[in-house]
């Protein structure tokens, strides 16, 4: 079987890549292992610059926007953010994935279950992969499989990533008062404790950076207790996230990662959505202007993806200095000068190094 491109993974970063080659009228080969709708593990925070790096929109799947948000650093000083604008939408993930598929397939995307990838050759400008269907040959392969990519680790030529990890579960005994969205901060060593309502749940977690994670399902029932009272969470499972992607070259010969796979999740929240829509997005364009061009996809895909490493280095660094001073660091986020602006970038789509760069410009500006 040949096609011009295949991306193994149909998660965001996969669905992203896919949607936009099938637009260009390329043809795209769209592989996961399992059939969709499917579980995935995660809080399904869609954050106002994720849905608008989508390319189409995500209204009929987001369950509920919240333009405010509790903090506190270990349950106690709990401050409130509260803004006028949206800035986070809450979606159920399993959903969200299933609906960017059908927008992916819709597109002219090929979708196919693939159970075992054998093997990934490239050979005079030829990815061969050997699949427990047969052999797949085609100009580019996209790996956008997740934290545990067989595409990284089969073409051998990537560097292992980092791991942060997370667990949630969901609580459908609604309290009596709306918890609305939440942040815990140094709930546990490296990370914190969220609350995320939908529309007829919260879905409850705890996040940590560090790894190997020290964190247990009881520990995620005591905090849901704490923070909720109630019932303890139900279908709880973890996962890792993907990290360290400031530091690789994302592409080697004809093969291109995205989204976790290229460890693009961002250390201090945990956020990886939005980094995997966008990844997807410009390893699909790098391959379409190789494609038109004949220039080296993996280069033009390593430069346009240079701007999220450095926010993803810069939130790297905020994450050492917030997760091992985490009172001073709360002190300093609690402040009115960053809460304000912090609620105002957020709400506009910035990242937090927009938000510092814009920051320093204005106090510049002043003097
Ligand atoms: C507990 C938890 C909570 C999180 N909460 C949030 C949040 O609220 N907001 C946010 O922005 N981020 C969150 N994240 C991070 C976010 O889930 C990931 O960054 C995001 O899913 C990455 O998307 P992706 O497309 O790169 O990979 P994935 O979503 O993991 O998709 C990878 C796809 O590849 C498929 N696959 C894997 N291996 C193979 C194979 N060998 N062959 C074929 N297919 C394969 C999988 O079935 C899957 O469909 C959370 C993560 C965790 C663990």
């Amino acid at each position: 079987m040949k096609t011009d491109v295949v991306v193994v993974g149909a998660g965001p970063a996969g669905c992203a890549a896919a949607h936009d080659l099938a637009l260009q009228g390329i043809r795209v080969r769209l592989l996961d292992r399992v059939e969709f709708p499917r579980k995935k593990v995660c809080a399904g925070g869609l954050t106002v610059k994720a849905r608008r790096a989508l390319p189409y929109s995500a209204e009929p799947v987001v369950q509920r926007t919240v333009s405010s948000l509790a903090v506190s650093c270990r349950m106690r000083r709990q401050r409130f953010f509260t803004g006028k604008d949206p800035i986070c939408h809450m979606v159920d993930r399993s959903a969200f994935d299933f609906f960017c598929l059908q927008k992916t397939v819709a597109a002219g995307a090929v979708f196919k279950i693939v159970n075992r990838i054998e093997s990934i050759v490239e050979t005079r400008g030829i990815v061969t992969m050997n699949t427990d269907f047969g052999p797949i040959r085609c100009r580019y392969l996209i790996g956008a499989d997740g934290v545990h990519s067989r595409v990284r680790l089969l073409t051998g030529r990537f560097k292992a990533i980092r791991f942060g990890f997370g667990i949630e579960g969901i609580v459908k005994d609604l309290p009596d008062n709306d918890p609305g969205m939440g942040f815990d901060f140094d709930k546990v060593c490296g990370g914190y404790g969220w609350v995320f309502p939908k529309k007829d749940h919260i879905n409850v977690g705890l996040y940590t950076q560090r790894w190997p994670a020290r964190i247990r399902r009881q520990d995620l029932a005591d905090y849901a207790s704490r923070r909720l009272g109630g019932a303890p969470p139900e279908q709880v499972s973890g996962y890792r996230l993907g990290m360290g992607g400031w530091r690789y070259w994302p592409g080697r010969g004809r093969v291109l990662l995205a989204g976790d796979a290229a460890g693009l999740v961002d250390p201090l929240l945990g956020e990886g959505l939005y980094h995997a829509i966008v990844s997807g997005r410009k390893a699909a364009r790098a391959v379409t202007d190789a494609m038109d061009t004949g220039c080296d996809a993996c280069r033009s895909y390593g430069f346009a993806l240079a701007p999220i490493q450095r926010e993803l280095l810069f939130a790297r660094f905020a994450a050492a200095v917030f997760y091992r001073l985490p009172d001073m660091g709360y002190s300093l986020l609690t402040s009115p000068a960053a809460r304000i602006p912090l609620m105002g970038g957020f709400a506009r789509g910035m990242t937090l190094l927009d938000l510092v760069l814009n920051g320093v410009r204005f106090w510049i500006g002043r003097i």
